[in-house]
């Protein structure tokens, strides 16, 4: 098969796998929204047909020889490769739900008490990273650009440059990246930022993030900063949190460059306003209108997750029940904790104590008019969760850290020409660009309780007014200019692509 000059390491597919009448077809995902037809876009920017995609797919050791490792993909990002790598059930178990969720997922969010190290077996997942890295390799032509995404995949690089010298790499972390004080705590840290030093490129969503990695680079790897900028304007409030003024764009270690990279994914509020418009989701919004009646709605979305803080959005709500009695049959809170597909062991108990909070609130305050909070376990489809956004008057995104959190930023986009407050706490990597939410610090009940009820007394206009700013902050750092933003950081590694295909994109 060709080889291609893009290949995106990612360790989701990019379609949806699905059986019909004994076939497998690979369909293109049904949620029009995240982060994979962004990542899919790029491949509009290759010569034809010259894009590979690598992600792995659990297959059991029996089924391995008749598996087809290689496809190639028809859609409407055009056509590419996807190479799966065939991963056992216990190579997922190792690689992915412990040492990536158990050991690396607390310290990248700065919960170092929740560490667990002990059924770490770090050659499987440096063995796992290895076979990536093959894969990857196996369809890159020489000199070809391979852009690998996020923590579980650190070990790529290293393994990727050992194996072809003439390759350009870039990494993109969708987390967040801890401070030196807090990433000295994992026992494999030189050898994870020796690989990404490997890189040429290194991408983080806030300038925040490059910098507690250069800090890194340079305790443990001797590397210099050589090269400083000062934050862009809409990324640099004073005062909050992740406030930075300025931002490492070149990390020197003996020969080696690596340029750093600092810039949030955004979000696509030109498709969103489109499906508001449409008439099933208009129908849907006059739906939960109607079943609201007088009740304002509050929004906690997110997956299940202790790093979410959805515990701490709940106990306020509990709060203000509490304090403000006079608000009892007049707000609902709809929250969503949508469960780990496969139960990983390490939400199990969130996701429990999530439930019972839940049980325990509806259980004091319900009655037979109006049950306080309605809670989503399962997924609620994006178009629905559009038409919830659109009628609520309060998002409360409360993450105790977050590496950006998109689900703040489609609430601005479908309240656009509404009012409306966001909750938002200084912890999710995008309150840099809303210094007009009402931020919140959720680790402080009683700043919990003041932002709950700035948001829910917030006057109409000043409500409008502050949502207006948001609107044009979601509009100017979309999704699109992500991307040629980060077409644009190619070009300086001196990979060559074209102008950003916007409407794929946009
Ligand atoms: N989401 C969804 N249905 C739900 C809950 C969440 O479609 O019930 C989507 C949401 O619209 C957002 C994404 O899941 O696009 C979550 O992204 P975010 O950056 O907020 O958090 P992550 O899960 O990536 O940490």
């Amino acid at each position: 098969m060709e080889k291609s000059s893009l290949v995106i390491v990612y360790h989701r597919q990019p379609y949806e796998e699905v059986v019909e009448d004994g076939r497998t077809i690979y369909r293109e995902n049904k949620s029009p929204n995240g982060i994979v037809p962004t990542l899919k876009s790029f491949f509009g920017k290759v010569d034809d047909g010259r894009g590979a995609w690598v992600a792995w797919k659990q297959v059991p050791a029996r089924s391995r020889e008749k598996f087809e490792r290689v496809v190639r993909i028809e859609d409407s990002f055009g056509s590419y490769v996807v190479s799966r790598l065939p991963l056992t059930a216990e190579q997922v178990r190792s690689f992915y739900h412990v040492t990536s969720k158990e050991a690396l997922w607390p310290i990248l969010h700065s919960f170092p008490s929740l560490f667990r190290y002990d059924n770490v077996d770090w050659p499987t997942f440096r063995e796992v990273n290895r076979l990536f890295a093959e894969a990857a390799a196996a369809q890159a032509e020489d000199g070809a650009l391979v852009w690998v995404h996020d923590y579980n995949l650190w070990l790529v690089p290293k393994y990727l440059r050992e194996l072809n010298p003439t390759l350009r790499i870039a990494f993109f972390h969708h987390t967040p990246f801890p401070s030196a004080d807090v990433f000295s705590v994992l026992p494999w840290r030189a050898e994870i930022v020796d690989s990404l030093l490997d890189c040429d490129l290194v991408g983080f969503h806030v300038p925040r993030y490059a910098k507690n990695f250069a800090d890194v680079a340079r305790t443990l790897h001797g590397a210099t900063v050589e090269r400083q900028v000062a934050v862009e304007q809409g990324m640099s409030p004073v005062g909050f949190a992740l406030s930075e003024p300025d931002v490492p764009t070149l990390l020197a270690q003996g020969e080696r460059r690596v340029a750093l990279d600092a810039f949030p994914v955004g979000t696509n509020p030109g498709l969103i306003a489109e499906l508001l418009a449409g008439q099933p989701r208009q129908a849907a919004q006059a739906s939960i209108r109607d079943e609201l009646g007088d009740q304002r709605l509050i929004v906690a979305v997110g997956r299940t997750d202790y790093t979410k803080g959805t515990i701490e959005a709940l106990r306020a709500f509990e709060r203000l029940l509490e304090r403000r009695p006079e608000l009892h049959r007049q707000v609902k809170l709809m929250v969503t904790s949508v469960r780990s597909a496969d139960g990983m062991g390490i939400y199990r108990e969130t996701q429990r104590d999530i439930e019972a909070l839940v049980g325990r609130i509806n259980g004091r305050f319900s009655d037979l008019r109006w049950t306080p909070i309605l809670l989503f376990t399962n997924a609620v489809p994006f178009e629905r969760l559009l038409a919830y956004y659109r009628t609520a008057d309060v998002c409360l995104t409360t993450p105790l850290r977050d590496g950006l959190n998109l689900v703040a930023k489609e609430y601005i986009a479908a309240r656009e020409g509404l009012g409306g407050a966001l909750v938002l706490s200084e912890f999710a990597g995008c309150a840099i660009e809303f210094p007009e939410a009402i931020m919140t610090n959720p680790y402080s009940a009683r700043s919990m309780d003041a932002a709950l009820d700035t948001a829910l007394d917030m006057p109409a206009a000043a409500g409008r007014q502050r949502m207006a700013a948001m609107s044009r902050t979601v509009r100017h750092y979309d999704v699109a200019r992500w991307a040629a933003h980060t077409l644009d950081r190619f070009g300086e590694i001196g990979v060559g692509m074209g102008e950003p295909a916007r409407a794929a994109v946009g």
